[in-house]
Formats: structure tokens, C-alpha cells, sequence
């Protein structure tokens, strides 16, 4: 008599933790509301700063800027990877080769991790690159507050939240690495010497959430609430509804799908990290903004960042990587690759 009253009893404790998983959820709700316009902006206007000379890949100021990542990563409880010794991940200089012209010193990918509390094994990968392009002849700083400052201040946010949850005891089921990558600007090549020599096997890796210039409006959408979308049913027919259900049930932005579109002429698909991902078969989701004045110019200011924007953003990747880390089946992958 007493097995089925223990089946009873574990068969609800299993639905009531699958509904605080959920949107509606406390857990969800605290860590989905530490995501601040305030902290955002505390934090890009340090890693968009002149100090950091344009974080030009394997420069001073982009050193600099990692540091910062890293003591913020210090300051809440998040580590790296356990199989790492710190959160380096080096590239040597020989790697990136001859690049626009010229080469390129030794430089660093920086990894975060939180290990998922069910299926540690399989991997949610959130990227964006803390690399920019430097100085211009005159010296003057590109500071790159867009890009993709708002990126790599996005996955700070990130991460604390989901550290937030962990501490209220309702962390990920599946594990989250915050990668950040380096040498974006010179040709994808941090997140190309990732997925060449990965950390964690590719083959558990269920999604890579890539966030490139999440700051800013085009002219087109000028005072919307919108974010452009890409690649997202392109390698899994789940990952799109899944993203426009965490949409919907969250920030409820407009999800531009004007670029998804591997033939679009901008072929936005092809020119950030996530396509390397995509390449190994990963399902992806790329966040942009869209091209405005001052994208790649000396002009894209932390001032010019529109912080309220910013923050739903990063939310509503939060809200997405919170269903793919804690659904019960990782999404499956039916789609095709389409190089
Ligand atoms: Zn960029």
C-alpha cells in the first residue's frame, strides 16, 4: 500500500516544480527583474570608456576590459568552467594569421559558467565579443558602445540572474556558459577557435543565444520596442516558437524578421560569432539592432544608448535561454544547415 502513495506524492512534487520553473514562476519572476537599465549602464559606460582604447583585439584596453568582466563576475559568485584554471581561454597570435591587413597579438576568449543543476552535461552557450576596433589614425577611440558594449554588458546581467536563481535554489537544469569572444572584428575568429577546440563537447551543446548590438534603434524602427531576430528556425523548428513564447509572455517586443534570411543581402547570418555555431549544426538566435549612423564610427557613445531598450533585450534572451535550460527534452534539431 505504500509505494503508490509515495508515486502520488513524488508525481506532485514534479508538477509543482515544473510550474515554478515557469514564467509565472517567483523564481523566475526575482532574477528576470534584476536585469536593470541602471546596471547596464553602470557597467558599459566603464567597458565603452576611453580607458579601454577601443578594445582592439589582444590590445591593452581590451585586456583591461576583460579584467573588468572578470572581477564582476568575482563580485557576484560566478566562475569558470571547472575543467579551466582561470577564465582564459588563450588564442596565440599565430592563429588569427594576417587579418585586414595585418596581424594581430596573442588574445583571450573569456568564459563564465553556471553548472546546471539536473543535466550538467548538456550546454546553453550566450555569447556576444568584447573585441572592437580600436583607434582610429587620429587617435581617436571607437568605443564601441553598441558594438557590442551593450552585448557583452547584457551577458554581466545575465549571468547574475541566473546566479540569483541558483541561489534561491531554482538555478538551471541544464548548464550556461557566458562566452565572451575576442576578434570578432577581424573575421569571427574567437568564436571560430571556440567551436575548433570547444570546452565542453559540441555535441551536448543544445544552443548558442549570440547577442551582437542590442543598444541602439535604426532609423526605421525609431521608437519602437523591437529586436531583429535571426537564424532562429533555421537548424530547430522549436527554437523559434520557444523564443516567441518567451516573448510573448514577457517583454513584448517586436521580433523583426527582416534579415533571417540566409540570402538577404546584408547576410546578417553569416557575420557574427553565432555562425560558427551554426556551422557545427547548433541551433542559433542572433539579437541585433540593426546599421545606424554610428555604427563603426568613432560617434557609438555609451550616451547613445538607449538603456530601457537595453534591458528588455537582455530580458527577453533571459526569458528564452530560461525555457531552453529548464525544458524537459533539449530542442531537437531538424533543420538544415543551408551552406
Ligand atoms: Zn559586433
Amino acid at each position: 500500500m505504500r509505494k503508490p502513495i509515495v508515486l502520488l506524492f513524488s508525481a506532485f512534487i514534479l508538477s509543482s516544480c515544473a510550474v515554478n520553473m515557469g514564467y509565472d514562476g517567483k523564481a523566475f519572476k526575482s532574477s528576470y527583474e534584476s536585469i536593470t537599465a541602471q546596471e547596464l549602464k553602470k557597467h558599459l559606460y566603464i567597458v565603452a570608456s576611453d580607458e579601454m582604447e577601443g578594445r582592439a583585439t589582444g590590445s591593452e584596453g581590451m585586456k583591461k576590459a576583460g579584467k573588468y568582466l572578470i572581477a564582476e563576475y568575482g563580485k557576484m559568485g560566478v566562475s569558470h568552467p571547472k575543467v579551466m584554471t582561470d577564465f582564459y581561454q588563450k588564442i596565440p597570435s599565430a592563429y588569427f594569421g594576417n587579418r585586414r591587413g595585418t596581424t594581430h597579438p596573442d588574445s583571450e576568449n573569456i568564459l563564465a559558467y553556471i553548472e546546471g543543476s539536473e543535466k550538467p552535461e548538456e550546454l546553453i552557450v550566450i555569447s556576444s565579443h568584447y573585441d572592437h576596433v580600436g583607434k582610429n589614425k587620429d587617435g581617436v577611440v571607437y568605443n564601441g558602445a553598441d558594438d557590442d558594449g551593450s552585448g557583452t554588458v547584457a551577458l554581466l546581467e545575465l549571468a547574475e540572474a541566473f546566479n540569483k536563481a541558483k541561489k534561491d535554489g531554482k538555478g538551471p537544469k541544464r548548464s550556461i556558459l557566458f562566452l565572451h569572444v575576442t576578434a570578432e572584428e577581424i573575421g569571427l575568429q574567437g568564436s571560430r577557435f571556440y567551436t575548433e577546440n570547444p570546452v565542453f563537447p559540441l555535441a551536448s551543446t543544445v544552443v548558442n543565444l549570440n547577442i551582437d548590438m542590442i543598444g541602439r534603434s535604426d532609423p526605421e524602427n525609431e521608437g519602437k520596442d523591437y529586436v531583429y531576430v535571426i537564424g532562429s528556425e533555421m537548424l530547430s523548428s522549436e527554437l523559434k516558437t520557444i523564443s516567441e513564447a518567451a516573448n510573448k509572455k514577457t517583454t513584448n517586443l517586436e521580433l523583426n524578421y527582416k534579415y533571417d534570411d540566409p540570402k538577404d543581402t546584408m547576410r546578417l547570418y553569416y557575420r557574427s560569432d553565432h555562425y560558427n555555431f551554426a556551422k557545427n549544426n547548433i541551433p542559433v538566435a542572433f539579437y541585433f539592432d540593426g546599421i545606424h549612423e554610428d555604427y563603426h564610427k568613432t560617434t557609438d557613445d555609451p550616451e547613445k544608448i538607449d538603456y530601457e531598450l537595453l534591458q528588455k533585450r537582455t530580458q527577453l534572451v533571459f526569458a528564452t535561454a530560461w525555457e531552453l535550460a529548464n525544458r524537459d527534452a533539449r530542442i531537437i534539431v531538424d533543420g538544415k544547415n543551408t551552406r
